[in-house]
């Protein structure tokens, strides 16, 4: 391959020295003629006598341990009128030095447009009005016979969405540039250098002398464009062209062109004006979209938090999915959405079978490992989802739900077919001459069928700000569900509890303490005695010929008879005395704090209490014979109650109804 010496467009000159900025190695071949300076071939000539001292040194101190200057400097030649400006660089071990001659153009006029401009662009409320305002304000700037504006698009396919241009011209608004008009090293150039003069592409290029001096020029503003770029501006019938980089964080966003037909300078203050535009309309494009996504992102979240937060209790994912659906799919452009959670579906509009959300959701599940969304908008061609029956759909849009460490929900919308028509300016390849600028271009129509629309990245973030919502919907709901039953089983288990409770310690019968509680109590009591020396003492009564109640009246009367009789005692106590049922028609009281004549007293009570109690169609009066025992030191509860019932069979003995205190120890 022959060595390709670097070509320079002749609008600037160039200088190439050493590391130190000192000596001039080499230099473009329109020095002489356009900045009339002389440097001969082959002599090591230094920079400052060919740009004299001052501007050398400065030049030197100001690109020291800099990769470039910071801003252009200027001056003027000695006997000359014509302004310069210098701008240098570093390029491996060399310095180049950019020169262009200043053509004056007014420079309080230009300031005072630009600045009127760039109030104008801060007010634009839309992106039409905003990229509108620019191309005509840059045409307006460098008079180019068209201005327009290429939006790229993610594959790198180009679309006109703003264009001034001359009367006559055909409007190129709407068509499509395809990607291989944009290729890398242009778009890597743009980062470079975002501004890029082409003043004449016919104009017959300079170079460097020597012309084999090793130096790369790449990043210089005077490179000529490459004979592939001109023969592209040539079909296209343009000579001058001018285009500006237009960054977003994420990239170039698009181009702002200007073309002409002819040969078209454009000053260096003019096209910092046309930067410093582009910029400005840039920053504002990006505030705008932020704004409006920032709008749609919360009308996503505030579509579940007003569903949530207007209801106390928590929905279930099918009511917040019948309540929130239409909305969902009016604000992801879907016709369908789906919900699987759990192994249920629940849809909304128009969906796929539940038996194909359910396949389609579990091969997700299994195949898309990461918590963000997964996206086609051609589900045809998706591995996924080509064996799917899924008719009337294009486009799917799956946000995960972690619901479930095992197996997470899935929210699904859906999307139709929607055709697309695209007018590609540059097809087919032979391209009339002069035909963006001097006729109509020979746009070629083409037709993007079985294809849903696209899904924005703004929709795929309120896709997973909306998933991040729903679980922690559906998650509550389940908490709340979980917390209902856990509260249904907590009242079941008291219930029990207290049931049970009810069957050790209580006589079924007559609802008084049961033999084994009312020992509890004994036993208790003792400790407490022998602890701190506290009397008491127990009754043991037995009614009086009970037999004969149950043979005469029958066993239920007899039971009655109990139920009466318990009560009767019970209510009769001091709150610091027990009853219980001691087994058949026998009674204990615990009556504490009380010595033996206090216990007397109240079994001598008892006994007449009983003896008044009515019971249903009971002729004769209820008796009870009661035993009285005091505790004494070394007393247990057997001993105490022994003592007691000995007592008590002595007052049967003695002839019933009557109260009998124990004396003796029993034997
Ligand atoms: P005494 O005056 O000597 O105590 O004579 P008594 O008839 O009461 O004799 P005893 O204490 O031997 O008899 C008690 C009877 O109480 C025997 C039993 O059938 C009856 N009985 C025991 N438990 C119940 C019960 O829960 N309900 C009824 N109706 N009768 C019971
Ligand atoms: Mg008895
Ligand atoms: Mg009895």
């Amino acid at each position: 391959m022959p060595k390709q010496h670097p070509l320079l467009q002749s609008f600037g000159a160039l200088l190439v020295l050493d590391a130190d900025s000192r000596r001039i190695q080499a230099f473009s071949s329109n020095l002489a003629a356009l900045v009339g300076m002389t440097v001969t071939d082959g002599r090591d000539q230094t920079l400052s006598e060919v740009l004299g001292k001052r501007l050398s040194q400065r030049l030197r101190h100001e690109l020291q341990g800099q990769q470039r200057l910071a801003g252009p400097l200027t001056f003027t030649r000695p006997a000359s009128s014509t302004r310069f400006q210098l701008y240098a660089y570093r390029s491996g071990a060399y310095v180049v030095v950019e020169i262009e001659p200043l053509t004056p153009v007014g420079k309080r006029r230009l300031l005072g447009t630009v600045n009127e401009r760039l109030l104008r662009l801060t007010e634009a409320s839309h992106q039409e009005e905003l990229l509108d305002y620019l191309v005509r304000a840059v045409q307006e700037l460098t008079g180019h016979d068209r201005v327009s504006i290429c939006h790229l698009d993610s594959d790198w396919h180009g679309l006109i969405v703003a264009e001034a241009c001359g009367s006559g011209l055909p409007s190129l608004l709407g068509q499509r540039f395809p990607s291989s008009d944009f290729p890398l090293s242009l778009r890597l150039a743009y980062e470079r250098h975002p501004v890029r003069l082409i003043e004449d592409v016919a104009a017959p290029s300079e170079y460097l002398v020597p012309r084999d001096f090793p130096v790369a020029l790449n990043d210089s503003f005077l490179r000529a464009p490459a004979p592939e770029r001109q023969r592209y501006l040539h079909r296209l019938g343009v000579r001058g062209a001018l285009s500006v980089a237009m960054q977003s964080d994420t990239g170039l966003w698009g181009l702002l062109f200007c073309y002409s037909a002819k040969s078209h300078p454009v000053a260096p203050p003019v096209r910092d004006a046309v930067r410093m535009l582009v910029q400005m309309a840039t920053q504002r494009l990006l505030l705008l979209r932020a704004r409006q996504e920032a709008r749609y992102l919360q009308r996503v979240q505030d579509s579940l938090a007003l569903s949530t937060k207007a209801r106390e209790e928590p929905q279930s994912p099918q009511q917040l999915l019948a309540e929130q659906a239409d909305t969902w799919m009016a604000l992801f452009r879907s016709h369908g959405v789906a919900l699987w959670a759990k192994g249920s579906v629940f849809q909304s509009g128009n969906t796929p079978a539940p038996e194909a959300i359910s396949q389609l959701a579990r091969r997700l599940d299994k195949a898309h490992g990461h918590s963000g969304p997964w996206c086609t908008r051609d589900i045809s061609k998706e591995p996924l989802t080509t064996s799917l029956s899924m008719p009337e759909q294009c486009g799917v849009l799956a946000v995960p739900l972690p619901v479930n460490l095992a197996q997470r929900g899935w929210l699904l919308f859906f999307r139709p077919e929607q055709v697309e028509s695209f007018y590609w300016a540059m097809q087919p390849k032979a391209f009339p001459q002069g035909a963006v600028i001097a006729t109509p271009p020979a746009a070629w129509h083409e037709e993007v069928v079985g294809k849903s629309e696209a899904w924005q990245r703004v929709e795929r973030l309120a896709a997973v700000d909306l998933g991040e919502d729903l679980t922690l919907a559906i998650s509550a709901y389940e908490i709340s569900t979980l917390n209902m039953y856990l509260e249904c089983e907590r009242k079941a288990l008291a219930e029990a509890n207290q049931r049970l409770e009810q069957l050790a310690h209580f006589d079924p019968l007559t609802q008084v303490w049961n033999r084994y509680r009312i020992e509890q109590a004994i036993d208790a009591e003792l400790v407490a005695a022998k602890r701190y020396g506290a009397v008491f003492a127990v009754l043991l009564f037995d009614v009086d010929h009970f037999k004969q109640i149950n043979d005469s009246y029958g066993h239920s009367l007899g039971d009655d008879v109990l139920v009466s009789l318990a009560r009767l005692v019970e209510s009769s106590l001091r709150g610091c005395d027990h009853l219980g049922r001691w087994g058949g028609e026998e009674f204990v009281v615990l009556a504490t704090h009380s010595d033996i004549e206090a216990a007397a007293g109240l079994a001598e009570r008892l006994r007449h209490l009983v003896a008044s109690l009515e019971v249903n169609k009971l002729p004769q009066p209820i008796t009870v014979s009661v035993g009285v025992a005091a505790w004494r030191p070394g007393d247990s509860c057997k001993t105490l109650v022994a003592r007691a019932d000995m007592a008590m069979y002595q007052a049967k003995r003695s002839g019933r109804n009557r109260v009998e205190v124990a004396i003796k120890e029993p034997s």
